[in-house]
């Protein structure tokens, strides 16, 4: 759906035709340029899903209905959707629905990528205070409040019959798992989710079955380490962050299940969105953690591999010497476990290309992320990036999982 207005710029008073798609997911605010002087204009949304209307709080421009079409700049703005740079400028028909075009673009995976889209608006919409409610309880390790609030808001979104025998609070922490994993689902293909799984799976196990002590030292150290516990809260903080703004990445996964022929044009296309200072924070947090994670996962892989959980493949003889270390040389080790690897180094990408240090800005004009250098990269490809990073939290939610059952099962 489109909302069409009449516009009129408040530095040049050039009036265009400024053409709204209403977003399938909730988005705070755009960002775009006159189409006459290139000033920057912007706008509010407000979206309320019990009526489909949104309301558009306009900041340098004002708007009128338009009651009939006149001969005047068309601007066609999404949030969610790429916008064709040449074609939604134009009028009807030629200059159709965003939505439409994507739809003819992508074939089959389109509508897919929508389902997957309402299924997470309608967890959001519906769930996330109770969402936060669990997670919260989670990262104190209330396990009884856990289950409490499992039975009072996520019974139908999950079957709590005995299909597992486990004992409290065990359960519990399986539960509250599989409901973040929940949403997840839509995100990480299941069989990919395997094959991650089971190269880590493949290390833990080992290192349970045949360095029984030495595995039971190391996570009962972890159990009482601040730093451990600082890693596993801001991993938690960080999965409800994420799944607040998912409205981002989403964007993301559309980018990603395009056919590679349509990734290849994707300069064609454009999106306005005004959130980049929110997702580079988010990017740099998840960064940080997935830089993290190689002390704690190097650790399992250590102790597997030369019975020494201290002993890095780079050769670092202690935790001290090896978090000294950049996090690109950290990431290094991640060569150890192929699979893992792809998934979390992918992360670093754009941190090479100094998102990190001031040397980016979103250029609402052109739509793209411009760098010092003089580079340049489509906000769409950057949110692609960011959904990379956004699966590569995933693992490390099934990293502390697993560490928080086994602190249950083995340091009883
Ligand atoms: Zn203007």
């Amino acid at each position: 759906m489109i909302n069409k207005y009449l516009a009129t710029c408040d530095s040049c008073k050039q009036k265009f035709i400024f053409r709204a798609v209403v977003p399938l997911a909730t988005t705070d605010s755009l960002r775009f340029s006159c189409p006459e002087c290139e000033s920057e204009l912007w706008a509010n949304l407000t979206l309320d899903y019990s009526v489909p209307k949104m309301d558009l709080a306009p900041q340098g421009f004002i708007l009128d209905d338009l009651l009939q079409e006149y001969d005047l700049p068309i601007i066609t703005v999404a949030t969610d959707l790429p916008v064709h740079k040449v074609k939604h400028v134009l009028s009807l028909t030629e200059g159709g629905s965003p939505f439409l075009w994507m739809n003819h673009e992508m074939g089959a995976a389109f509508p897919i990528w929508r389902e997957k889209v309402d299924s997470l608006q309608s967890l959001r919409h519906g769930r996330l205070h109770d969402i936060r409610r669990l997670l919260d309880y989670c990262r104190i390790s209330r396990w009884d409040n856990v289950r409490k609030c499992i039975e009072e808001s996520f019974k139908d979104l999950i079957p709590l019959n005995n299909e597992f025998s486990f004992s409290e609070p065990i359960k519990s922490i399986h539960l509250c798992y599989r409901i973040i994993s929940c949403i997840y689902t839509p995100l990480v293909l299941p069989e990919k989710m395997l094959e991650f799984l089971e190269e880590y799976y493949a290390f833990l196990n080992d290192c349970i079955n045949t360095k029984d002590n030495q595995y039971k030292n190391l996570i009962g150290n972890w159990r009482e380490n601040p730093e451990y516990q600082a890693f596993r809260s801001k991993i938690l903080g960080t999965f409800l962050r994420v799944f607040d703004h998912f409205d981002a990445f989403i964007v993301g996964l559309l980018y990603e299940e395009m056919p590679p022929s349509l990734q290849e044009r994707i300069d064609e296309y454009r999106i306005f969105r005004d959130d980049y200072l929110v997702i580079k924070a988010l990017y740099q947090d998840i960064f940080e953690l997935t830089s993290q994670l190689t002390v704690f996962l190097g650790a399992i892989i250590n102790l597997s591999i030369r019975n020494d959980s201290c002993l890095f493949s780079n050769g670092d003889r202690s935790f001290n010497r090896f978090k000294r270390r950049t996090a690109f040389e950290r990431l290094q080790i991640l060569s150890e476990v192929p699979r893992l690897n792809t998934l979390l180094s992918a992360v670093s990408r754009p941190m090479r290309n100094t998102i990190g240090h001031f040397s980016a800005y979103y250029d609402c004009r052109s739509g793209d992320l411009q760098y010092d250098d003089g580079t340049n990269i489509n906000y769409i490809v950057f949110l692609g990036q960011f959904f990379t990073a956004v699966k590569a939290l995933w693992f490390m939610l099934i990293f502390v999982e697993k560490m928080d059952i086994d602190w249950q099962r083995y340091l009883k």
